[in-house]
């Protein structure tokens, strides 16, 4: 897969993909197991055969003379408790490195939630224990988002050799859903997927961006933004922020950046009757 990217303003965002989820719909999104406009929409791209298709990627994003990661996949040699689950072993750091952001080169690391495939990569495993890939990265948490997995179990995987190991070598800052990180770049909240969810906000000489996280968790949402995802929460806050945020990107004229959205991964957002259309860009 040749690396994604897009120019907004003054902003590059270059996307890195680790692997491919495949998904019965029945397990995420039962409604999308029916044929109709929604799922006819996106079927080229968005499914393989009746599964959804996610992509797990990472996006690089350089403003201000940082480099930001946002999100870290699944990352490699970790054992899943599930028997279908094929844990990857790629080459993402290469690929990372391939696209002018080599670990030690990145400045910060945003978690858009806690969920397995967004905190692989915080660590890799070396002599038989678990190390921060990002040793020269500050590492964003929205504190309400930490706060909450301090207590609740998420698919049966812990967080102890992943974000707890970046807090443990203190690489870590607890931050506000809202919070600031660059004039060009900020965190907002979009919570409900989990309840310290944000996703990325780029504004940058009239141009904007939005990167989702799984706030909107695939592509048949846009049309669709109100059909029960069962990997959410609080589904009638996901359902409500899905709606925010597409109304503010349809609004702004934003270029909308679903992380688990495979190739073209971007598009834009039109409004169609009571919800919206996604026109992929070229
Ligand atoms: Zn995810």
């Amino acid at each position: 897969v040749s690396p994604l990217s897009w120019q907004v303003g003054d902003v590059s965002i270059t996307a890195v993909f680790e692997s491919y989820l495949r998904t019965p719909p029945r397990m995420m999104l039962p409604e999308a197991a029916e044929p109709g406009p929604a799922v006819d929409a996106v079927k080229d791209w968005a499914f393989d055969g009746n599964n959804l298709l996610l992509a797990v990627q990472a996006f690089v994003v350089w403003s201000a003379g940082q480099v930001i990661l946002v999100d870290a996949c699944i990352g490699n040699d970790r054992e899943f408790p599930w028997p279908q689950f094929d844990a990857p072993d790629t080459d993402f750091l290469d690929r990372l490195t391939a696209a002018g952001a080599a670990p030690a080169d990145v400045d910060l690391v945003v978690c858009t939630h806690l969920h397995f495939d967004h905190v692989g990569w915080l660590t890799r495993r070396e002599d038989g224990d678990w190390i921060p890939t990002f040793p020269n990265a500050t590492h964003l948490f929205a504190e309400a988002e930490w706060a909450h997995w301090q207590t609740h179990e998420s698919h049966g995987m812990s967080l102890d050799d992943t974000a707890a190991r970046i807090v443990q070598a203190d690489l870590h800052q607890f931050v506000s859903t809202d919070h600031v990180i660059t004039d060009e770049v900020r965190l907002i909240p979009s919570v409900g997927h989990t309840p310290g969810h944000v996703s990325v906000q780029i504004a940058s000489q009239g141009q904007g961006a939005l990167i989702t996280g799984d706030a909107i968790h695939h592509p048949v949402q846009v049309a669709e933004p109100d059909w029960v995802d069962l990997q959410d929460v609080d589904p009638v806050q996901a359902q409500q922020t899905r709606r925010d945020l597409l109304d503010g990107v349809a609004g702004r004229g934003d270029l909308l950046i679903g992380t688990h959205f495979p190739a073209p991964t971007a598009g834009y957002v039109k409004p169609s009757g009571p919800s919206w259309t996604f026109i992929p860009a070229s």
